[in-house]
């Protein structure tokens, strides 16, 4: 027979806000808790130049800062950290006990419980030239891309506050970003909106989409419809296009065990728990109403919190 195999009481899947705080709850309950951070991804916050709505820090942080605050925080309470892409959740047994296997490549790791905090990813505009002149004009990510773009003109496509705040990050490097909105006015919060209406490089085209990016070899113009009258079509000079439309969430891992919205997001109750037995979920990769740091951390701590009670009640030790 072979020997029993290594396993975690919970494993989180995801490093970011919801991740590290599952792990950090999970980890002072003094859990055997292991998280695994994506290889090949990050978390979203990471490509933020700055952020400023989450409490307790007046005046700001940077997104990359504050993730490794969050991890080295949940770090000092013994939680275990690993780096590698999940890639399937399989239903297990040890000993009469449910449990799962998590595989990343040829790794696999045994858990009694899974916090699936897997993040979301851009949308795309799915337009012709998207593809062809992603890395060559078209970019997600203003932190990552936007000095590459110093005294050009670029458009950022989006109302949302993402799109609006990644517009005014741009404004330091670019001589001018003019916003693209589908609608008449932007959906982002008062204060961005004054932000951005108030500042001189930031001009906007209401009620047209992007329908083709083009160029030589990198962008050069960025052809528009009238969201209302699908002939009226023009073009704008442009090097760069920043998208930033929504986000398709994360869900893959789960697809199969447990149930998804509409909108391929994880469905929870409000103890973050799924419809799979023994697997919690939480942040953005959840249907939600508002994602955001602050959420992310609070649904992973009911998560782990959630995760914790299950898994008291499986090894017979709840009270
Ligand atoms: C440009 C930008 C600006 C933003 N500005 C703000 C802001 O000002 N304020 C604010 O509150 N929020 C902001 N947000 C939103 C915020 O970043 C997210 O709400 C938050 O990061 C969600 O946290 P999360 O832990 O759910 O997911 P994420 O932070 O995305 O973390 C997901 C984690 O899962 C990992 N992962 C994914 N798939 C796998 C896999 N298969 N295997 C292993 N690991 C995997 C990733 O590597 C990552 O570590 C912004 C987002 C963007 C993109």
């Amino acid at each position: 027979m072979g020997e029993k195999p290594d396993i975690w009481d919970v494993l989180i899947v995801g490093g970011g806000p919801a991740g590290y705080t599952a792990g950090l709850y999970a980890a002072r309950a003094n859990l055997k808790v292991q998280l695994i951070e994506g290889a090949s991804t990050v978390s979203q916050i990471t490509t933020t130049d700055w952020l400023e709505n989450y409490p307790g820090i007046p005046g700001g942080t940077g997104g990359f800062e504050l993730v490794e605050m969050f991890r080295n925080q949940a770090v000092s309470f013994g939680l275990s950290v690993t780096q590698a892409d999940c890639t399937a959740l399989l239903p297990a047994a040890w000993e009469g006990r449910q449990g799962w296997i998590v595989q990343a490549g040829e790794q696999s790791f045994n858990a009694l419980s899974v916090i699936v905090a897997t993040g979301a990813h851009w949308r795309k505009l799915a337009v012709p030239g998207e593809e062809r002149y992603t890395g060559r004009g078209v970019s997600y990510c203003a932190t990552c891309d936007g000095a590459f773009f110093r005294n050009r003109d670029v458009v950022v496509v989006g109302g949302g506050d993402t799109a609006v705040q990644e517009a005014i990050f741009l404004t330091k490097f670019v001589s001018g970003v003019t916003i693209v909105h589908r609608r008449e006015r932007l959906r982002a919060t008062a204060i961005l909106q004054e932000r951005a209406l108030a500042n001189e490089k930031i001009s906007f085209i209401w009620n047209a989409v992007v329908e083709e990016i083009s160029g030589t070899e990198t962008v050069t113009n960025v052809r528009l419809r009238d969201a209302g009258n699908e002939k009226k079509i023009w073009d704008i000079p442009a090097s760069g296009v920043f998208v930033f439309i929504g986000l398709n969430p994360n869900s893959g891992l789960v697809k199969g065990h447990a149930a998804l919205g509409d909108d391929g997001a994880i469905l929870v109750d409000p103890q973050m728990r799924t419809s799979a037995k023994g697997v919690f979920a939480c942040g953005d990769c959840t249907q939600k109403l508002l994602r955001q740091v602050v959420t992310a951390c609070g649904d992973g701590a009911t998560a782990a919190f959630s995760a914790q009670l299950y898994v008291e009640e499986l090894k017979g030790v709840a009270y």
